[in-house]
């Protein structure tokens, strides 16, 4: 493709010059013919790879059916997918969203909602350093993302925020005008750095005993992303405002604002959207879910997960750099020395796609269907590059 044609597209972010054309399971390939082995998958968005015979036949079904009825009415796979997401989370009722940050901004919404009933008007909403929560004004302003500080004034008021794993602090943050705390299990963004266990159900015990709502960001780590359907399931908690989006769609715009019967108190009129629940990204969802929830699923992912964690550690010794975070196929490698993103674009010129969400960090969200084989091959590729 030509550059002329590229200069068209707004320069939001920085890309380098390949033009991808066609995808299949671990595997990218651009305009050239080079192949990419891909652990990054969209943004842990492509949960069973590309491209996966699943979700193309659910859209090519869906779409000769019913693609869109309007959100004014009920269509079925909305409805379906809706009770899998409900009865596999064990909360009450779903909102379909076309992305995580629709999906937040729901949340606090229905949060600030609840509190002008049930709190005396509360609506400040405490959140993490580091968090991120999406890119529109509140979502930004919820984030502790450093970069977006001084972005877009005057910020979305509301927001206060506390060190992640730190139970005091965020006692000391709660108030009378506190409505909710809102967390991500893992902050994916940040570089994998992970809530610990004790610290989401200490943070469930004080939010109960506060009268508070807990929100959980799932959005990264949900969908089996960490080995589990959803995140706080390690934890053993459960929130009362639960967001998914990334691998629900297994590609495709789908997220969801999912909320316990006590905290799901929108009237008519309070939220919607043109796309919101359109049935060809909901049949996409329930084809997703039910592949996700397969019993052995979830084990092959655990399985995968320890195999990517020992070859990551094997590599980071042989090397000396440093640890490896995080859970199932949501990791991190510690770089002690050089720039992960220099490190990155070394990869991707030999034919292998990492991330690197700080100057000291690698991350890896490859297909949750990847296989051993290509884990040694992205192993193969990385060591070379590493400094
Ligand atoms: N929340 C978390 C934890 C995320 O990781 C992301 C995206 O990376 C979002 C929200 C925003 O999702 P989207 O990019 O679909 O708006």
């Amino acid at each position: 493709m030509d550059t002329t044609t590229i200069a068209h597209v707004m320069h939001v972010t920085e890309r380098p010059p390949v033009v991808m054309v066609r995808g299949e399971g671990s595997w990218l390939e651009d305009t050239e013919g080079r192949r990419y082995l891909d652990f990054i998958q969209g943004w842990a968005v492509n949960c069973l790879g590309h491209s996966p015979p699943i979700v193309v036949a659910a859209l090519r079904e869906q779409a000769g059916r019913l693609i869109n009825c309007s959100p004014a009415y009920h269509n079925e796979p909305m409805a379906r997918l809706a009770r899998l997401v409900a009865e596999s989370s064990g909360l009450d009722h779903v909102f379909f969203c076309n992305s995580g940050a629709e999906a937040n901004e729901g949340a606090i919404k229905l949060a600030r909602k609840w509190g002008g009933r049930r709190r005396g008007g509360a609506f400040e909403i405490v959140t993490t350093h580091g968090s991120f929560h999406g890119r529109t004004l509140a979502t930004m302003a919820a984030s502790g993302k450093p970069a977006f500080e001084t972005l877009f004034e005057p910020k979305v008021p509301g927001f206060v925020k506390v060190p992640l794993n730190d139970l005091a602090a965020l006692d000391g943050a709660i108030s009378d005008r506190t409505v909710a705390v809102m967390l991500e299990p893992i902050q994916g963004e940040a570089g994998v750095v992970p809530a610990s266990d004790d610290y989401l159900r200490a943070v469930r015990q004080l939010t109960r005993e506060r009268g508070v709502l807990l929100i959980l960001d799932e959005i990264q780590t949900g969908i089996g992303r960490t080995g589990r359907l959803f995140g706080f399931e390690h934890a053993g908690v459960r929130p009362d405002i639960l967001t998914l989006g990334k691998g629900l769609g297994g590609g495709v715009p789908l997220a969801a604002l999912v909320a316990s019967d006590e905290a799901s108190c929108f009237e008519p009129g309070d939220q919607g959207g043109t796309f919101n629940g359109n049935a060809l990204v909901a049949a996409v969802g329930c084809a997703v879910m039910e592949t996700v929830c397969r019993p052995t699923f979830l084990d092959a992912v655990r399985a995968t997960g320890a195999y990517l964690t020992e070859r990551l550690q094997r590599l980071s010794a042989g090397h000396g750099h440093g640890e490896v975070r995080g859970r199932g196929l949501l990791l991190a490698l510690a770089l002690t020395r050089g720039d992960a993103a220099k490190v990155a674009a070394a990869a991707l010129e030999r034919g292998l796609i990492v991330n690197a969400p700080r100057p000291d960090t690698l991350r890896f969200m490859p297909a949750l269907t990847v296989s051993h084989e290509e884990i040694d091959e992205m192993i193969a590729r990385l060591e070379p590059c590493l400094p």
